[in-house]
Formats: C-alpha cells, structure tokens, sequence
C-alpha cells in the first residue's frame, strides 16, 4: 500500500481482514493524509475534513473487521447542520428536521420552502440509485453496471444540465439556490459545470445527517489505523516509495530509498495523477502519458487559516458559510483564471462550539476555509498572510468584530502546501474535479487497466474524494484484489 490516507487504511484494513499480509509505506509520520491535525497554544485544528456524512461507511468498515466503531469514537449529530450568513445580514440554520429547514427558508422565501420538501424527496432517489450503482461497483465493472435493470437508473441520476441549473427549476431565490449550489463544493467542483448528478448530495446531509466525532475528526484514521494494526497491517512511515517496481507488464513490489519491497499486488493511495507521472516510468503507461495527465482537471484547492480566539463568538455554530455576492464570479476565479476570488464564499467550521477539547476556556478554535485554485498561476507564499487578513477583515464585517485582535495563534496551509505535504496533484483537495457531464466516468478505475497487480484506492480514483467515498475506493480495491 502506497500511502496511509483514508482511502489506503480502508483498503488496508479490508485486506488484512482477508487473509493476506499488508505493508503501508507512507512518506509522512503519520496516518492521514489530508485529514490531519495540528494542534498549538492550548488549540487542536483538525487541517482537511471537518465535515462527517455517510456514518454508516465508516461502520461498515469496522463491522467488516469484526469491531464496533462506537467503542472506538463517538459520532454527534450537529444541529444545525450548517448557519449561513450573507452579506445583507440574514442567517438561515439548515437542520435534518426538515419542518425546521422550511421554516427558516420561509421567513425569507416561502415559495422556495414549499419546493424543499420535493427537492429532498428527487434528491434521496438520486442518492438510492447512486448507492446501488457507482458507490457500490468499481468502474472496472462498468460492462455490468449496464445491465437492462440499471440503464434506467442511471439515465434518471446522469443529467445533461448542470447543477445550478437544475437547482433553479426548484428555487427562485438566489441565496436559496446559492446554499444548494454549494453542494457541488463537496467535491471541490463548480455548480456552474458539474452534473445534476450531485443534487443527490444534499440528501446525504439532510436525510443521512451530519456528524462530529467527539475529540476532533484526526481520530477518525487514527482509529482506523490502529484497527488496521490490529488486524496485522505493518506500517512504515517517513519512507517515500520512489518508483513501483513494473516487470513484465505486473508489478513486483515498489522501490524506496531504503528497500526494495517485494508485492503481488500494490495500491496505489497516493493521488493517482501523481503516481502515475511520479512512480510509473513513462514505457508503462500508454494510457496515462505525461500529456494526457496534464488534461485531467484537478479539484478546486483549498486556502486554509488556522486562528485560535481568546473569546468565544456566540454567533457561530459548528459549520458556518459566509456568502459571496456573485458565485458564479467566484468559481469563474477558481477554474477559469485560477486566481482567488474578489469576493470569495468563507466557510468557518468552530469544533470549540460542539466539544469544549479542542480549545482552552473561553476560547474557539477556527477553521477557516477558502475553495482556492489549484496551484499554477497563485503565487502563494507571497499571497498568504494579504489574503488571510482580507478574510479576517471580511469576516468582521460580517459581523465578527474583534476576530483580529482576539487571535492568539494563527497559521495559514495552502494549495502548495497541500501539493507539496501530500502529493496531491496541483494542490487539490478532492482529487479529480467533477466540472463535466462525463466525469464520474472518467475517473482512474480502482484496478490499472494496463499494468497487472496495480489497484488505486483515494479521491483521485473512483467513486471520488471526501472522506466516505474514499472509504469506499478503498473497499472496491481490497475486493478486486480478493477477485483476483
Ligand atoms: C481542506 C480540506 C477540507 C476537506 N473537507 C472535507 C469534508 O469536510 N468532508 C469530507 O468528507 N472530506 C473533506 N475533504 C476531503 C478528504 O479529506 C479527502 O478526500 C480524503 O481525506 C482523501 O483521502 P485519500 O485516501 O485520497 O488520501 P490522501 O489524504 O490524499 O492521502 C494520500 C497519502 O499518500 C501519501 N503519499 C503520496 N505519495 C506517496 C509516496 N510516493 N510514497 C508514500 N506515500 C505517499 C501522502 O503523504 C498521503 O498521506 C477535505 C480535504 C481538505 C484538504
């Protein structure tokens, strides 16, 4: 195993389970990936994820290894799920109670909180059919996806309009549209060039919930790595593989400064993009050459500020957006002319508010998130600490006053810094952007389609990046491997 992200310890775990004897080679100290931690001055700041959906995923995975992951860590429901701010001062708190949901959204929309309840219902059978197609079968299988009873189905959930132009069929108002549009963020992709497709997301938060691991989402490989432990994985850390080791058209082992592991199979949970230019010499792929790398698009990156306050903000929930005015500008910035937004959308998740761990007394500990561009044209050790004080001066005028002065520790991480730290292909946080009718089915397949023995498994592969999907890339590699 290439890697010990989310996607690699799921395989890992799954394949240990199975019988055979895993080895993760991780160029970093320690589990992860991006879903990490730092923790300073009393504050501990989970760095990637901060939202849980899809709970049962993460079950799944214990249950496979004979555990319960309730005795590991325990999940809370967050209610609300999300507080939205725009700039004309109003709020709205979503909630799974769904009454609720209407609510808020009458008091401002009313003709839009009679569609939600329709929007939720034709977003829940996306989900049902999504479930029982691509979140449950690798691409590799796609010939038997097609079968006579799936084609409609996927004709129902594959859509030639783009999300927000679906979203506009059901909601009029623009900040009610905007709130759905944001969905397709979850992916790190544009509302404005993604698939319908994804109107299936907001099902997974209403209906499925939104959760927080108590003691900060860094547990969550944590856990799993020590359950991959237990089931016999052997990990090595700060260990770099340099090159996976090709003869005869099947993988032999990989090859790190140290050793030379010897394999039958090996995953790939290092961004796929990556390997392929990184660990794969050029004669071996024919279908990943430089070039055709060079078209994949990324996912959106991530501009992240780390701040610890010494005071609280009764204002903020768990998870808060704070609107831009033109979305449709913002993600023209992001993937048209990859530069940061004028007037950028903030996301503030605050863990202090749901678990009183993860900031001393009186304090919060906020994570402060930008979609940014992937690296290429940003210049972001120049740009950092001008654009973080824009967003804490932004942010003050959205009614947090005092944020600058408050700050005690401050810290920002970038799309170079991401690039660089996990390898991941120009930064991005989710792998491979979804922008395009066609994408799902343009991803790397979870089994090499070329090179014998070589399985991917993370965001860049199918079924896409965000934590659960990962899981289940990774479950969808460790079962091709049982097959083969
Ligand atoms: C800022 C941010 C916010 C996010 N928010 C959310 C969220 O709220 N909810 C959600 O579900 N998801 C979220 N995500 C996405 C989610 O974190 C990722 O999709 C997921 O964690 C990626 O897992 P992965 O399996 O692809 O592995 P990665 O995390 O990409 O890990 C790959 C590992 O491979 C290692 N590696 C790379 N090359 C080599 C090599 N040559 N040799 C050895 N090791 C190597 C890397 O060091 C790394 O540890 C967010 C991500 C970020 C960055």
């Amino acid at each position: 195993m290439i890697g010990a992200g989310l996607g690699g310890l799921s395989a890992a775990c799954r394949l240990a389970r199975d019988g055979n004897r895993v080895t993760v080679v991780e160029k970093n100290s320690g589990p992860g990936g991006k879903v990490n931690r730092v923790t300073a001055s009393g504050f501990s700041f989970d760095t990637g994820a901060s939202l849980v959906t899809m709970k049962h995923v993460f079950e799944d995975l214990f249950e496979y290894c004979g555990e319960d992951l309730a005795d590991h860590l325990e999940f809370v429901p967050l209610d609300p799920i999300c507080r939205y701010f725009w700039k004309d001062g109003t709020t709205l708190d979503t909630s799974t109670d769904i009454r609720r949901t209407e609510t808020a959204i009458a008091s401002f929309a009313p003709e839009d909180a009679r569609a939600l309840a329709g929007y939720l219902e034709a977003s829940k059978k996306k989900y049902e059919i999504a479930e029982r197609t691509f979140l449950s079968r690798s691409l590799n299988d796609l010939p038997r996806l097609l079968t006579p009873s799936n084609v409609p189905d996927l004709f129902r959930i594959s859509s030639t309009r783009t999300l927000d132009s679906y979203n506009s069929k059901y909601f009029s108002s623009k900040k009610i549209r905007q709130l759905f549009d944001r969905y397709a963020t979850y992916n790190g992709s544009s509302p404005y060039e993604s698939p319908a497709t994804f109107a299936l997301i907001p099902h997974v938060e209403f209906g499925l919930g939104a959760w927080y691991p108590k003691g900060g989402i860094y547990g969550i490989p944590t856990e799993i790595e020590a359950l991959a432990r237990r089931a016999g994985v052997e990990f090595r850390y700060s260990e770099p593989v340099e090159e996976i080791v090709i003869e005869n058209g099947r993988v032999s082992g990989v090859r790190t400064a140290e050793r030379l592991l010897d394999a039958d199979a090996v995953v790939a949970n290092s961004d796929a993009v990556d390997t392929c230019r990184r660990l794969i010499p050029g004669n071996h792929r024919q279908r990943y050459s430089d070039a055709k790398l060079d078209t994949i698009e990324p996912s959106c990156g991530g501009f992240v500020i780390l701040l610890g306050v010494r005071r609280k903000f009764e204002e903020l929930a768990h998870h808060n957006i704070f609107f831009s005015e033109d979305y449709r500008a913002e993600f023209e910035a992001i993937f048209g002319t990859l530069t940061v937004p004028d007037d950028p959308t903030i996301y503030v998740c605050a863990t202090s508010r749901t678990d009183a761990t993860q900031a001393p007394d009186g304090c919060e500990n906020l994570f402060i998130l930008l979609n940014a561009p992937y690296t290429g044209v940003v210049d972001w050790e120049a740009e950092k600490e001008v654009l973080a004080e824009r967003v804490i001066g932004m942010l003050e005028s959205f009614g947090l006053e005092g944020l600058r002065e408050s700050a005690v520790y401050r810290e920002t991480i970038t799309p170079a810094d991401f690039e660089k730290r996990y390898r991941a292909n120009r930064g991005s946080i989710y792998g491979v952007s979804s922008n395009g009718i066609l994408s799902a089915f343009m991803r790397f397949p979870n089994k090499s389609r070329e090179i014998e023995g070589l399985y991917f498994a993370g965001g860049t592969t199918h079924p896409g990046g965000g934590m659960p999907l990962v899981l289940l890339s990774g479950k969808m590699a460790a079962e091709m491997i049982g097959k083969d």
